[in-house]
């Protein structure tokens, strides 16, 4: 069996790993348009952090590695056609053309962080740093910028925000919601966040847009906010990102946000042709398609592709959208539906806020949580966590409790470890209503 992906890195190596486990035999390649493999999208942020020295430090795979597993991966190989009824795929390699033959093929191409949509984004002080490359760049620009502007509220955006504020640059962040995290948490969650953003100097602008970006100023950019204009030496891309993909034949069908059109195997509408990763849309929180470019469902979907190559026997089980991170000096941590989410729902869905110590010690900190569940049946079906001290660790709890389909008296039941130094009498991730620090109820 030949077996060609398209893209090597979160979803494309995962489903690589995942098939040569499955299969001994299998002749798995990669083709990579990178010069390098394994770059962390992150890693930029954590240079910016002084957590590592260099851009280079973190590598979530090496050539070495697919060695290892007999996985033969071409670097600098850019995919200019895949042909599926010839069942061929032509790159570039060296200014050459070459073609490979395929049994089965997976497209994990990813996205980038262009916007299509904002004129001007291409220039390259809007910095857009997803690659090992771009992000050689971006510190160069920012090291020679005192005034930067970030493009969207994002996770992305946020922790930008934080780490350039920490290098005594001037920041302003724009978002065109009326608070930032918008995807991932409600706003009444977000006010502590906002409020150390604004006491730290930040210029925050909500409700306003970024239309075009005019470049012809060296050393400056000018951004388009509706009527009003703003000059700044750099911008940053926080806003989504898309897939990229001029090589598709048209035999292969889209969504309407150009995103490859797949079933719960993930089988594209051409046979022996399957998606994964940032190109596809999953099965979200509300069990509507949506698109969630994140690594958690990057790595699953290249898995589990990889599974159903032979035949469907893996349904994608989607996401929760479960992110964690700090920013500002509040860890975040969020999975599942929002209420702000829950407005496009035809469930009727309550929500209850409540802040609860973090352990049985007088000094304990505690963390604000928000639990999101059905009215009538109380299934849990999202859940948001705010707190000074680290608790990311425990929204992978709940994501569980939610992808189990659990309810409140369920996750009541759940076991749990008491010790007074580490935690409280009942589980941070139960909800208990009289275990509260203070608590407001709002039903929706
Ligand atoms: C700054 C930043 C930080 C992020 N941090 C996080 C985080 O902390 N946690 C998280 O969950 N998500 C994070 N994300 C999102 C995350 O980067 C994506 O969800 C993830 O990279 C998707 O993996 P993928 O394998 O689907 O695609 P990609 O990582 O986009 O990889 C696609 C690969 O395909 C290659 N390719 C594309 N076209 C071709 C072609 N024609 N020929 C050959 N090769 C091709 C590309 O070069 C690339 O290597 C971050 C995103 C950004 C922008």
């Amino acid at each position: 069996m030949n077996i060609v992906i398209i893209g090597a890195s979160f979803a494309g190596v995962s489903a690589a790993m995942e098939l040569r486990s499955r299969d001994k035999q299998a002749t798995i390649t990669l083709l990579e348009k990178q010069p390098t493999l394994g770059y962390m999208p992150g890693s930029l942020h954590l240079y910016w952090e002084k957590k590592i020295d260099h851009l280079d430090t973190i590598r979530f795979i090496t050539p070495k590695k697919l060695d290892q597993h007999a996985i033969h991966c071409q670097l600098g190989a850019t995919v200019l056609a895949l042909d599926t009824a010839g069942k061929k795929v032509t790159y570039s390699l060296l200014g050459k053309e070459e073609q490979i033959d395929y049994d089965k093929v997976i497209i994990a191409a990813g996205s980038r962080q262009l916007s299509e949509k904002i004129k001007g984004s291409e220039n390259e002080r809007v910095l857009k740093y997803k690659q090992y490359e771009e992000a050689q760049k971006a510190i160069d620009i920012v090291d020679r910028s005192q005034h930067i502007t970030i493009i969207g509220g994002g996770h992305v955006g946020v922790e930008a925000a934080d780490l350039l504020n920490r290098q005594q640059k001037q920041v302003t962040l724009i978002e065109s919601m009326d608070y930032i995290l918008f995807k991932y948490l409600d706003s009444d969650m977000t006010r502590p966040v906002q409020q150390k953003m604004l006491a730290e100097g930040i210029d925050l602008r909500l409700k306003q847009t970024v239309s075009a970006i005019d470049t012809a100023l060296e050393e400056h950019l000018v951004l388009h906010l509706g009527e009003d204009t703003l000059k700044t030496e750099a911008a940053v891309m926080g806003v989504n990102v898309r897939p990229y993909l001029p090589f598709l034949d048209a035999s292969i069908r889209l969504n309407s946000d150009q995103t490859i059109a797949v079933d719960q195997y993930l089988r594209t509408s051409v046979e022996d042709v399957f998606a994964a990763g940032d190109c596809i849309q999953l099965t979200g929180p509300e069990e509507d398609s949506r698109y969630l470019p994140l690594i958690n469902n990057a790595v699953r979907s290249g898995m589990t592709a990889a599974r159903n190559l032979i035949s469907p026997v893996s349904p994608f089980k989607g996401s929760l959208k479960t992110i964690g991170t700090c920013v500002f000096g509040y860890y975040i941590a969020s999975t599942g539906m929002t209420e702000a989410d829950s407005l496009f729902t035809p469930r009727q869905v309550n929500s209850h806020r409540q802040t609860v110590q973090l352990n049985s010690l007088p000094d304990s900190d505690t963390v604000t949580l928000k639990w999101v569940y059905d009215a009538q049946t109380h299934e849990l079906l999202g859940a948001q966590m705010v707190s000074t001290s680290n608790i990311l660790e425990k929204i992978n709890t709940l994501a569980l409790a939610i992808q189990t389909r659990q309810t409140l008296d369920e996750i009541q039941q759940t076991d749990y470890f008491f010790h007074p130094s580490y935690s409280q009498l009942t589980s941070t991730t139960s909800l208990m209503p009289w275990n509260t620090e203070e608590s407001e109820k709002n039903e929706t």
